[in-house]
């Protein structure tokens, strides 16, 4: 054992990530997640100075002394069901590293998603948690970080000493998540606060563009979150959002109160957000007014806009996961679009196609709709390449910030009046890296379309003249009543409650 540092602490670390949408077809492999898995020293590595949960756990501990002894992190991104093979094999690397460290440390840090799901678990995220707790037993404090869209019960917290959730989306504030765990793991070894945590379910799914924290409604749960977090004897406070597209049985919104040895405090205030949330219910699921257009009507609208407006006009299609779907090239096209960026289609063929290609020349292509499953179909396009080559680059926009982004082969072509990028790897636009470091700038487009959900916001509600919210198919469209659903518990808004009779959303 080597000599200990100079605060006498050390923590294991480990982390474990992905967002499932259960209804699509296929399965998320070790493959898949191989891309962003890393061992032991390597994970301090690639996460030190990132906004992420470990980089805040990192610039916690370096400040204060603490040792931080890796485990493993592993993340697959947000697609079809994980495979169990997936699960034993992380966990089970989980089980054999803390099991050597396991005399050495005084907690762990554990940096986990919150919407997995796998072929045999709803909740492989705190399965893993438990499994952790095999090895380590329960003396020793455990803190867990959550997306803001992770789907937790009550069960987390028999596993967990506290939980912390980002409580930005925009997830601007994936870094600050783990300095507030790490902070508190911190003050717990040393005796200054005793954790005691609360979480409750308002009984709602919140599909994910209606989960901004940057405007009306989630903007004014976060709101009282932070409200809340001023008041004495409060440690800290969440919102998770939940993610809306994982039949399991977790699924919807939870209210995390973690407070200093106050249980009642801790249930008052996530009494208090439920009864928010609640009231909130029908502009949380899209429900309350027409917020969302349809796909014509939206294109229609974003052209006339655009024709008027002094800032680009930017197009959401937020139902698309796979970065893909066609539903909105094709109606920009048919709709005659101008001065339009279609930034980061997924097509992985068709990009090497334009790299073979070459600048200057015209190509014809059937693009996008490489999933098979509400994509939208390929699109005839023929266009000049403006761009060719690797699409490789640091971030530099507020949730990427000094990462290294690889978007694989990629082509520009100008098809009509749409700049398209094609590219190799699944991305989506969430700051004007992807049209900045090709040369271009955002504010010489009328239109931009975005397949982000709400981190785009970060960067495009400054950029842009108006954000218009298509609800296209897609993968993950706001309107859950095309979806069916069997594992969700009786009483959620607006899937299983018994007198929520609309349960389709009229545009
Ligand atoms: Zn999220």
């Amino acid at each position: 054992m080597g000599g200990k540092a100079m605060s006498g602490y050390k923590l294991g670390v480990a982390g474990f990530s992905h967002e499932t949408i259960t209804f699509w077809p296929g399965l998320t492999t070790l493959k898949d997640f191989e891309r962003n898995a890393y061992h032991g020293e390597r994970v301090l590595e690639k996460a030190r100075g990132t906004n992420s949960c470990i980089g805040g756990f990192i610039e916690v501990c370096e400040r204060e002394n603490v040792e931080l002894l890796p485990v493993c992190v592993a993340s697959g991104g947000a697609t079809e069901t994980v495979a169990d093979d997936v699960y034993d094999f992380y966990v089970g690397a989980m089980r054999l590293g803390f099991d050597e460290i396991k005399d050495e440390i005084d907690g762990v840090l554990m940096s986990l998603h919150g919407a997995m799901a796998t072929e045999s678990r709803q909740d492989p995220e705190t399965d893993a948690v438990r499994e952790v707790r095999e090895i380590i037993g329960y003396d020793m404090p455990l803190m867990v970080t959550f997306d803001l869209h992770a789907n937790k019960d009550e069960a987390i917290l028999r596993e967990a000493t506290a939980v912390f959730g980002f409580q930005s989306s925009p997830h601007v504030d994936m870094m600050d998540t783990g300095i507030r765990a790490a902070n508190t793991m911190i003050r717990t070894l040393r005796g200054e606060v005793n954790p005691v945590v609360a979480l409750k379910k308002p009984g709602i799914v919140v599909p994910s563009v209606f989960s901004a924290t940057t405007v009306s409604p989630a903007k004014d749960i976060i709101d009282r979150v932070h409200w809340w977090e001023g008041k004495p004897g409060v440690v800290d406070v969440s919102a998770l959002f939940g993610f809306a597209w994982s039949d399991v049985s977790p699924l919807g919104m939870s209210m995390v109160a973690v407070t200093d040895g106050d249980p009642q405090l801790a249930q008052e205030i996530v009494d208090d957000l439920c009864e928010l949330a609640w009231g909130k219910r029908k502009e949380l699921t899209g429900r309350s007014k027409a917020a969302l257009h349809g796909v014509d009507e939206g294109v229609r609208l974003a052209i006339e806009k655009a024709g008027k407006a002094s800032k680009p006009i930017v197009i959401l299609d937020h139902a698309d996961r796979s970065n893909d779907t066609t539903y909105i090239l094709r109606e920009l096209l048919n709709q005659g679009a101008r001065k339009t960026a279609f930034p980061m289609l997924y097509d992985p063929d068709s990009a090497l196609k334009i790299m073979e290609a070459g600048v200057g020349e015209t190509v014809e292509l059937e693009v996008g709709a490489t999933t098979g499953w509400r994509d939208g179909g390929k699109v005839k396009v023929k266009g000049k390449v403006l761009w060719a080559g690797e699409g490789k680059y640091t971030g530099t926009g507020p949730m990427s910030i000094n990462q290294e982004v690889d978007l694989g082969p990629t082509g520009i072509l100008q098809v009509d009046g749409v700049w398209l990028q094609v590219m190799s790897r699944q991305s989506s636009l969430i700051d004007d890296d992807p049209i900045k470091q090709f040369g271009y700038r955002p504010e010489d487009f009328d239109i931009i379309v975005s397949k982000s959900k709400t981190h785009f916001r970060a960067v495009y509600e400054g950029l842009s003249e108006e954000i218009i919210i298509i609800d296209a198919p897609g993968q993950c469209p706001a309107d859950l009543g095309v979806l069916k659903y069997v594992n969700v518990k009786e009483g959620v808004y607006p899937i299983t409650l018994k007198d929520c009779s609309e349960t389709r959303i009229n545009y």
